[in-house]
């Protein structure tokens, strides 16, 4: 009887213990991109150029955007820029520290200045983008800020792609 409590007792401490691995499990860079691609669908579906950016902070999206310069009739409403300020405004501190900023396209220059002054120390993009992107136009990142890129690169570019094919064909 007692070996059976115990054998009882064993099992239900392994099964909690799976619940909880599975529950703190920390989500991966495909699950957080896929999020942005979410937002860039979004943008997509106003007619807007589909790039999507979230900000994540232990582990939790606190900031989601899209790309919304038609809409508001602004340059600077890029999904980086939008992310930037709500997470800010999420965090109720300037600094982004602790954040990582996943965007379905490479930043371009003008989002690359505004993380740098967030100070955020990591940047995941999905596709490159050669001809505008911070990399390509050697835009100076924080020096405590890491960047990489290639995450779902062929659902955003895809994305991109599809959009503007569809763009041509309207007008
Ligand atoms: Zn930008």
């Amino acid at each position: 009887m007692k070996y059976y409590f115990f054998s009882v007792l064993t099992q239900l401490l392994l099964f909690l213990g799976l619940i909880k691995s599975i529950l703190i499990t920390p989500h991966d860079d495909i699950y957080f991109m896929k999020r942005a691609l979410q937002e860039a669908q979004a943008a997509y579906d106003k007619s807007e150029i589909p790039i999507g950016a979230v900000i994540v902070a232990d582990n939790q999206i606190i900031a989601r955007a899209h790309n919304l310069t038609q809409t508001l009739n602004d340059v600077t409403a890029h999904a980086e820029m939008q992310a930037i300020t709500a997470a800010a405004n999420f965090l109720g501190g300037k600094y982004l520290h602790k954040c990582t900023l996943y965007v379905t396209i490479e930043p371009c220059q003008m989002c690359a200045g505004a993380l740098f002054w967030s100070q955020i120390p990591t940047i995941v993009y999905g596709a490159s983008d050669s001809q505008r992107g911070c990399i390509a136009m050697k835009t100076k990142l924080h020096p405590k800020t890491k960047i990489s890129g290639g995450v779902l690169a062929k659902e955003a570019a895809g994305l991109l792609q599809q959009f503007f094919i569809e763009k041509r064909n309207l007008n």
